[in-house]
């Protein structure tokens, strides 16, 4: 774990010259100009020509980035949507490989984190090669006692928040962000909160009844809206929010309280900050991470793994979300 990387761990390849690999969705637009970019600034840096590998419906990311580790490249660039910062990212946690982004989907929510241009892939692929780099949290999510365990990078949701996720329609994701989760949470109000058990960090477990569970390491979703107000993605902690609105006028209220960053005594929102947290439940419900539906789960456990991926940002990144000083 690259928790206390030591400075100037870029490694170099056999041939003394650095590399970077860029795992690109092609199905996104702006691909051209990504990988145009990707070249130009190589060769400008003195860098070798980049490996370029595309994902596919059925590998979206970690095949490839795999690929890119195991040709010993210095820094591994996703290209696309969240999906594939995802799978990118949970094959490079905890290697001392970087990782930078070039945000090409809609939601690009771990860019909006950071400070990383959502809509000029040149100016993110110039940001990937010559920015500042930090080590950043990654949660582990496992569903329903499996061997195989996910990560999520900005947050993961149980319930209402995952049915939303895939529930929403594509077209109006794109054009109103925030707007269209909240269309679909009134589209999908029918049906009884949930039973669930919680434990937090390990503790006796609490019984409840909610809508939904979100996970989050980073507090920004779409719209600006910061739905963990003043989380932290390299504290060392996840936040976990419960969703428990009473009846429909319910919903109001809790979205009034996000809009007003959390502030407030309503019942219906409850935040946690752990390391750990497991949840349990009747019934299963639809989980998401990041934005990807993963099917339903009745048991989910959460886990943070510190400062476990190093990434690439923008130079001069100051948002508050991030607490430590940029590596060496
Ligand atoms: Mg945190």
């Amino acid at each position: 774990m690259p928790t206390d990387a030591p400075s100037g761990t870029v490694t170099e390849t056999s041939s003394g010259v650095r590399r970077a690999a860029l795992v690109i969705n092609p199905t996104k637009q702006s691909t051209d100009e990504v990988r145009q970019a990707v070249e130009r600034v190589s060769a400008e840096d003195g860098w070798e020509a980049p490996l370029v590998i595309e994902t596919t419906k059925d590998d979206p990311g970690s095949g490839q980035a795999r690929q890119a580790l195991d040709a010993g490249v210095d820094l591994v660039i996703a290209a696309g949507g969240d999906g594939t910062v995802r799978c990118v990212a949970e094959e490079l946690v905890g290697t001392d490989t970087l990782m930078a982004l070039v945000p090409l989907g809609t939601g690009n929510l771990l860019a909006r984190n950071v400070d990383i241009a959502v809509d000029d892939p040149t100016a993110a692929v110039e940001a990937a090669f010559r920015g500042t780099e930090r080590s950043i949290d990654v949660v582990h999510l496992t569903l329903d006692h499996a061997q195989e365990t996910q990560v999520f990078l900005v947050m993961a949701g149980l319930g209402y928040d995952a049915a939303i996720m895939s529930d929403t329609r594509e077209d109006l994701k794109d054009r109103v962000g925030w707007l269209a989760y909240v269309d679909a949470g009134i589209r999908n109000l029918p049906g009884e909160p949930a039973h669930a058990s919680i434990s937090i960090d390990g503790a006796e477990p609490f019984e409840c009844r909610l809508r939904s569970v979100m996970g989050g390491n980073c507090g920004k979703i779409m719209g600006g809206l910061e739905i963990f107000p003043g989380a932290k993605i390299d504290d060392g902690l996840m936040d976990l929010m419960t969703i428990a609105p009473k009846g429909k006028l319910g919903w109001l209220a809790v979205l009034g309280k996000l809009f007003a960053r959390g502030k407030g005594r309503d019942p219906s929102l409850q935040y946690y900050q752990c390391l750990t947290a497991e949840v349990s439940l009747r019934e299963p419900l639809a989980v998401q991470l990041d934005g990807d539906p993963l099917g339903e789960a009745k048991h989910l456990l959460f886990e943070v793994k510190p400062k476990s991926l190093r990434l690439r940002m923008p130079l001069g990144y100051k948002d508050p979300a991030i607490v430590s000083d940029p590596l060496p």
